[in-house]
C-alpha cells in the first residue's frame, strides 16, 4: 500500500516525515538558547535563513514544523541581540567551545581506503574518478559523491572518547554534550560560563594545538621523552598519574599490545624497577613513539574550535545530507552509540522505494553493503534509502509504510 510519488515530489514525502519528527523531537539546546542565533536551511530552499531567535522551545518547534529545516543550527555564541542581522550589532557575550571530528580526517581511515569519492552526472549517469567539473557526455555540471565506511566512523568515535577525556581531565570543563553529526563525524559542545566563554581565538587556538598536536609539538614531545643525557639515568615512560600530555601518552601505551612491564609501569603497578627493565622500557618507547603520538593526536577541525561565531548543528535534529538523526550520545558514553537504524531514523518501520540514478561502487552503508547499477529499483529501510536520495544518487519513487 504505497502512496505514489508521481503526483508528489520526493521532498513532500520527507517534509511529512520531518514534520512528524520535529513535532516531538527532543532537540538538545543550551538552557540559554534565547541568547543564541538560530539558523536553518529549509528542505526546499538553497539559502540559509539566519538571525532567528526564539524565547521558548515551543516557539522554535512551531517555526520548524511550519518551515521544515534540512539543516538546523544554533550559534555557539551568546548575543545580547541574537536576531540582529548585523554581526557587529548582535553584541557578543561569549561563546561555547566546539569540537568537530570528521571521519575523513582520521588518517588510518584514508590510508585504509575507507573513503570513496567520485564525481557523477545526475542527468546521464556518467561517473568519473578524476576531478572534472563538466560531464563529457552531456555537458551538465558534475556533482561530488563522498562516502565514508562505517569502520572509519567507528575510528572517529574512538577519538571522540579521547577528546572527552582530555576536555574533562585536562581542561577541567564539565558541561559537555557529545553527538553524532548525522553524517560522518562527531561533535563535542562544551558549554562555558564566565570568564571562560570570553576566550579569544588565540586561546582557542592554543587548545586546538594541545589536543591535535601539530608536527612541531609532536617533534618536541618526542625529543623530550627520548632525550638521553650523558651520565644520567635512562628516561622512563610517562605514567598515567602524570598530568597533561604525559598522562595521554601513558594511557595510549597502556592500551597498546606492547611489553607487559611497560604497561604495568605506566599504570603505576610496578613496585621494583631494575636497570634492565628501565632499558627495555626505553627501547619500547623509542620503537612505538611515533605510533603513540599519532594515537594521542586527536584529528579535530581547527577552524570549528577557533571560530567564536560557529553555528552548531542541533543535537537530535535531522542532517539533510543523509536524512539521519544527529544523535545525542547520552552521558558521554560512546558505547551508547552505534550506527544503528533505530538511532538514526526519525521514524520506525518506514520503507522507501528508490530508483538508482548512477552505477554505484560497493558501498557499506551503516551495517549493510550495497552495490547498485543505474536504473535499478529497490525498497529499502528509511536510513539506507534516504542516504542515497540525499546524496543525490537515487530518486525516491514510492513510500511503503
Ligand atoms: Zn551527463
Amino acid at each position: 500500500m504505497g502512496n505514489s510519488t508521481s503526483s508528489q515530489s520526493w521532498l513532500e514525502v520527507y517534509e511529512e516525515i520531518f514534520r512528524r519528527y520535529y513535532s516531538r523531537a527532543d532537540l538538545l539546546l543550551p538552557n540559554d538558547f534565547y541568547v543564541r542565533e538560530i539558523a536553518l536551511q529549509t528542505l526546499y530552499g538553497e539559502n540559509y535563513i539566519r538571525h532567528l531567535s526564539f524565547s521558548t522551545i515551543s516557539e522554535l518547534r512551531r517555526a520548524i514544523t511550519e518551515r521544515i529545516p534540512r539543516h538546523l543550527f544554533y550559534s555557539s555564541a551568546k548575543y545580547r541581540e541574537p536576531a540582529n542581522t548585523s554581526m557587529d550589532e548582535k553584541q557578543w557575550m561569549g561563546s561555547d567551545l566546539v569540537f568537530d571530528i570528521d571521519a575523513n580526517d582520521v588518517e588510518e581511515c584514508t590510508l585504509e581506503r575507507g573513503v570513496t569519492t567520485f564525481r557523477f552526472c545526475k542527468i546521464c549517469g556518467y561517473t568519473a574518478s578524476e576531478n572534472i567539473k563538466q560531464c563529457p557526455k552531456c555537458g551538465s555540471l558534475l556533482l561530488k559523491f563522498e562516502h565514508v565506511d562505517n569502520r572509519c566512523i567507528r575510528k572517529a568515535l574512538l577519538y571522540l572518547d579521547k577528546l572527552i577525556d582530555v576536555v574533562l581531565s585536562d581542561l577541567n570543563f564539565n558541561v559537555l554534550k557529545a553527538s553524532f553529526s548525522g553524517h560522518r563525524g562527531f561533535h563535542l559542545i562544551v558549554e562555558l560560563d564566565q570568564p571562560f566563554d570570553k576566550m579569544n581565538q588565540e586561546t582557542r587556538r592554543a587548545i586546538v594545538s594541545y589536543i591535535k598536536l601539530d608536527e612541531s609539538a609532536a617533534t618536541y614531545i618526542k625529543t623530550h621523552l627520548l632525550k638521553l643525557d650523558k651520565g644520567r639515568a635512562v628516561p622512563l615512560p610517562p605514567k598515567i598519574s602524570d598530568g597533561g600530555i604525559r598522562r595521554r601518552i601513558a594511557k595510549e601505551l597502556q592500551s597498546m599490545p606492547i611489553d607487559e612491564v611497560v604497561r604495568k609501569y605506566v599504570a603505576g603497578q610496578l613496585s621494583k624497577l631494575s636497570f634492565s627493565d628501565a632499558l627495555r622500557m626505553y627501547k619500547v618507547l623509542e620503537t612505538h613513539i611515533d605510533d603513540v603520538i599519532k594515537r594521542v593526536s586527536i584529528p579535530i577541525d581547527p577552524k570549528v574550535t577557533i571560530d567564536t561565531t560557529h553555528l552548531v548543528r542541533v543535537p537530535n535534529s535531522i542532517n539533510g545530507k543523509t536524512g539521519w538523526i544527529a544523535y545525542n550520545i547520552k552521558k558521554l558514553d560512546i558505547s551508547e552509540f552505534s550506527m544503528d537504524h533505530s538511532l538514526l531514523s526519525p521514524e520506525e518501520g518506514v520503507k522507501l522505494k528508490i530508483r538508482i540514478d548512477i552505477d554505484l561502487p560497493r558501498l557499506e552503508i551503516i551495517d549493510t553493503t550495497f552495490s547498485f547499477t543505474r536504473g535499478e529499483e529497490a525498497v529499502l529501510d528509511y536510513v539506507y534509502a534516504s542516504y542515497l536520495v540525499f546524496k543525490g544518487v537515487a530518486t525516491l519513487t514510492d513510500v511503503k509504510s
